[in-house]
């Protein structure tokens, strides 16, 4: 019997068993540190000439891994050898693949810690966040494994007499799997193996700044038995490599997760036919936000202030989920600003292999230099009431800043940061929260602080966010609990970790045989 689905448990890291736990798989993972990785192409190792080097964002001079980088010419051996690959892959049982994703689950659990001290070293991941990215994936891997079981057999439709009507998912072909840096494990893998689980093939292409922790990932998967050539790794330039694959003729569809402009370039190319395409390309993209914290005045004003400072500098802000926008209603404004301010500057900043460090570094120095030129933006739209300040000699490090006082039609306001910024705004009550709120072409997550009913009953209805939460932060969707995706410019709305997730890797096949 299936025991039924229950997400991973977050590591207690007061406990002295599993802080000192984290420390061992901290000390292991640093000797590995530096190591070369192939691409993997039909289950082969490929080395090339060219590489990607990955370093730790916390430490700039410390090599966590040197990647082999496909250039077009093996992204096309790779393609084909997805294509080749397919044509049994779509045969075998769901019950074999979803097999699959709980014994890679069962791998990964094991080495629960190694794992996460991977995400700390290559992404500057704190270790709860790091906890939370590798727990977040092993749910995916159990979540949708149960749902591919769910729906094998498709769903059921009437029959009349005499004849005998089924309605049947069968998988889609080759998928290209874009990934972000954000969530380097979580992501990755979930959107890899909805894939995979469903019957498709893979062309893998993560993110250049984390592909070390998507190699081990390969590694799980294929010792948790899938055969050669179902999920090929190929690190490598999204403008090159990516642009190569969204416009092949044999991709069937594209899932992707990144930022919007990328997420925009690719839903145009994917609507192009190319010479000997015979289908509409599908194309899942989650891209960004500008998510709200909302505080009525009406509320638990500490619980409040806690949310928005949990939400905003959680992983140095750099969840499309991440708080960069409140608004409070002009009662209780001034008190949960002061809040707000006291608890940012109670932050400790630093290299997040040390677990007093709050907020690790920003991801390279691309992120950093764009997060401190929108804080210089900032000064001007803004009253400065925390941080503003950052410094990169040792790695990317930015101050949780606080922004007060800032009117809704400004740019810290509307535009993704993806840093340690936040914007504050006043609005006049309830109703104009919500409107400022709303004003954003983004609409991922939200957050209502609020003690009245008939103002959390106007938000459920008209804030229009795809992940909206009541009295707490507005990051931290677990899988199967709190399906996860947006609207408008946050993407497709596909609710990954969702009951209809899978379905969108897959076509509905109608058949009606005369009894
Ligand atoms: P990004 O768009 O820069 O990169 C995402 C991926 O796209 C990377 O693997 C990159 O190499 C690839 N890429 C770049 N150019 C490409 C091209 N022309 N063709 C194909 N692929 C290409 O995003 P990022 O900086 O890695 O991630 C941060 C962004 O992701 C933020 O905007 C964040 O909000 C968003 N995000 C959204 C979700 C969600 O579920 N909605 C989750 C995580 C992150």
């Amino acid at each position: 019997m299936m025991i039924p689905y229950k997400h991973e448990p977050f590591t207690d890291f007061t406990s002295n068993e599993h802080a000192d736990a984290y420390q061992t798989a901290l000390k292991q993972v640093k000797e590995q540190l530096g190591q070369e990785y192939p691409l993997i192409i039909n289950g082969e190792k490929v080395t090339t000439e060219q590489k990607i080097s990955s370093y730790n964002p916390a430490k700039k001079s410390e090599l966590v891994g040197v990647v082999s980088k496909a250039d077009q010419e093996l992204a096309e051996k790779a393609m084909q050898a997805a294509h080749t690959a397919f044509g049994e892959w779509q045969y075998t049982p769901a019950e074999v693949r979803a097999d699959i994703l709980f014994k890679a689950a069962a791998i990964i659990r094991r080495r629960k810690h190694e794992f996460s001290a991977w995400l700390t070293f290559e992404a500057g991941k704190p270790w709860n966040e790091a906890d939370a990215d590798t727990a977040e994936a092993i749910d995916f891997l159990e979540y949708y494994g149960r749902q591919m079981l769910a729906i094998k057999d498709g769903q059921p439709v009437e029959s009349r007499v005499g004849e005998f009507n089924r309605y049947d998912y069968i998988p889609l072909g080759v998928g290209v799997i874009i990934s972000p840096w954000n969530f380097p494990f979580a992501i990755m893998a979930g959107t890899t193996v909805a894939a995979v689980v469903t019957g498709n093939t893979v062309l893998l292409k993560p993110a250049s700044t984390t592909p070390v922790v998507a190699y081990k990932f390969i590694e799980v998967l294929e010792e948790a038995g899938l055969p050669a050539g179902v999920v090929n790794y190929i690190p490598g330039s999204g403008a090159e490599v990516g642009d190569y694959l969204v416009d092949h003729k044999h991709t069937r569809f594209i899932s992707f997760t990144g930022s919007r402009d990328v997420g925009l370039r690719i839903n145009q190319r994917a609507s192009v036919v190319n010479e000997g395409q015979i289908w509409i390309k599908r194309v899942i993209a989650e891209m960004g936000g500008k998510d709200t914290i909302v505080v009525d005045k009406e509320a638990d004003l500490e619980l409040a202030a806690q949310s928005i400072v949990k939400s905003a500098f959680g992983f140095s802000g750099q969840k499309c989920s991440a708080c960069s926008r409140v608004v409070i209603v002009d009662e209780v404004y001034d008190e949960v600003v002061a809040r707000v301010e006291e608890l940012t500057k109670a932050l400790q900043v630093g290299n997040p292999e040390d677990p007093t460090n709050y907020t690790g570094p920003v991801i390279d120095e691309a992120a950093f230099n764009k997060i401190t030129s929108y804080i210089e933006i900032g000064k001007e739209e803004g009253r400065l009431i925390a941080g503003g300040t950052a410094d990169q000699s040792e790695g990317y490090f930015v101050q949780p800043t606080v922004f007060a006082d800032v009117s809704p039609e400004a740019r810290i306001m509307k535009e993704e940061i993806f840093g340690p910024v936040v914007a504050i705004s006043k609005a006049s009550n309830f109703e104009e929260a919500i409107a400022i709120a709303n004003d954003t072409e983004y609409g991922l997550t939200g957050a209502v602080i609020s003690k009245n009913r008939t103002n959390i009953e106007y938000a459920r209805q008209r804030f229009h966010v795809g992940n909206l939460y009541f009295n707490r932060g507005c990051t931290g969707a677990i899988v199967g609990y709190q399906p996860f995706g947006g609207f408008n410019m946050s993407g497709t709305d596909s609710k990954a970790g969702g009951p209809d997730y899978l379905q969108l890797h897959m076509q509905a096949k109608t058949t009606s045989e005369t009894l």
